[in-house]
C-alpha cells in the first residue's frame, strides 16, 4: 500500500474497538492512512506492539500515560527499554507527559514518571509522543532539563508562544480533531502561524472526533478531515498537507527511511 497520510497518534488497541477493530483499521488502510498506535499503560503498550506486528503500515509506541503514572512499578522501565530494543515495530515512547487537568495521578509522581521515560528515550535515541494539559511550564522545564530533542506534542491545544518554544527546541506539533471545533478559534490561529514543515496530524482515536462527528467514537480514517482543516488554515491543498505531514512523520519516527 502506498501511504498518502499518517495518523500519527491513534489508540486502535483500545477496548472501544473490540467489536470492529479490523474493519476500522481496513477502512483507514484502504485509503492509504499509515498509523502509529501509542500505549498508555504497560498492558496497552503490549497490545499496541501486538497490533502493529499483525498489521502493515502500522507502528507502535510504548509508554505510561500521566493518568496512569501512579501504577508504574520498578521493572516497567526495563520492559519499555526491551520493547524498543527488541521489537522492530516500536518506533518510540508514548504517550507520556503531564496532565494537571484531571490529576488522576499526583503531580510529583507524574513528573518523575515523565522524566524517567523521556530520559530513557534520549538514551535509546528514539522520539517521544507527549501529552501535556494545563502543565506547559513543568513540561517545558522537564523537556529542557532532560535535553532530548526528538519529540512531538500530541493533540496540541496550547498557546502560540508555547508552540514557538517547542518548535525552536526541535520538536514537532501534532494537531487533532480539536482544530475543527467551533470554539477553537485560537487553536486555528496557531495552525495558521506555525510552519507546515513541522506539523503532524492525528486523530487520537477513539477520542476527539472532528466536526461533523464530534462526540462519536473517532477512527483513523478521519485524519483526512483534520488535514482538510489544516489545509484551509494554511491556504493550501489537502494533498499538500498529506505530503508534508507524512514527510514530517517520517523525519520524526523513521529517520533511517528519510536518510535512505
Ligand atoms: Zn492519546
Amino acid at each position: 500500500m502506498t501511504l498518502r497520510v499518517f495518523d500519527s497518534h491513534c489508540h486502535l488497541q483500545d477496548e472501544d474497538f473490540a467489536m470492529d477493530r479490523e474493519d476500522v483499521w481496513s477502512r483507514a488502510h484502504q485509503e492509504g492512512v499509515g498509523m502509529i498506535v501509542p500505549g498508555y499503560t504497560m498492558a496497552s503498550s503490549w497490545a499496541a506492539v501486538a497490533f502493529a506486528k499483525a498489521h502493515d503500515d502500522t507502528w507502535a509506541l510504548v509508554g505510561i500515560h500521566p493518568h496512569d503514572s501512579k501504577e508504574r512499578r520498578p521493572p516497567d522501565l526495563n520492559q519499555l527499554r526491551r520493547w524498543v530494543e527488541d521489537e522492530p515495530d516500536v518506533v518510540g515512547l508514548g504517550e507520556i507527559g503531564l496532565d494537571y487537568h484531571y490529576h488522576h495521578s499526583p503531580s510529583a509522581v507524574q513528573r518523575q514518571v515523565f522524566e524517567e521515560q523521556l530520559a530513557l528515550a534520549g538514551d535509546l535515541g528514539v522520539p517521544v509522543s507527549v501529552h501535556t494539559r494545563e502543565a506547559e511550564e513543568d513540561t517545558w522545564e522537564i523537556m529542557t532539563r532532560v535535553g532530548h530533542r526528538r519529540g512531538v506534542i500530541h493533540c496540541f491545544t496550547g498557546t502560540l508562544a508555547f508552540a514557538e518554544k517547542v518548535l525552536e527546541y526541535g520538536w514537532h506539533i501534532s494537531f487533532s480533531g480539536a482544530v475543527t471545533f467551533k470554539n477553537a478559534r485560537d487553536l486555528r490561529q496557531v495552525v495558521e502561524r506555525v510552519p507546515l514543515g513541522r506539523i503532524l496530524v492525528e486523530t487520537d482515536s477513539p477520542y476527539l472526533s472532528p466536526v461533523p462527528w464530534r462526540g462519536q467514537r473517532n477512527e483513523p480514517l478521519r485524519v483526512i478531515r483534520v488535514a482538510e482543516v489544516v489545509a484551509a488554515q494554511k491556504n493550501c491543498s489537502t494533498k499538500e498537507v498529506f505530503e508534508v505531514t507524512m514527510s514530517n512523520t517520517n523525519a520524526l519516527f523513521f529517520p533511517s527511511v528519510v536518510d535512505g
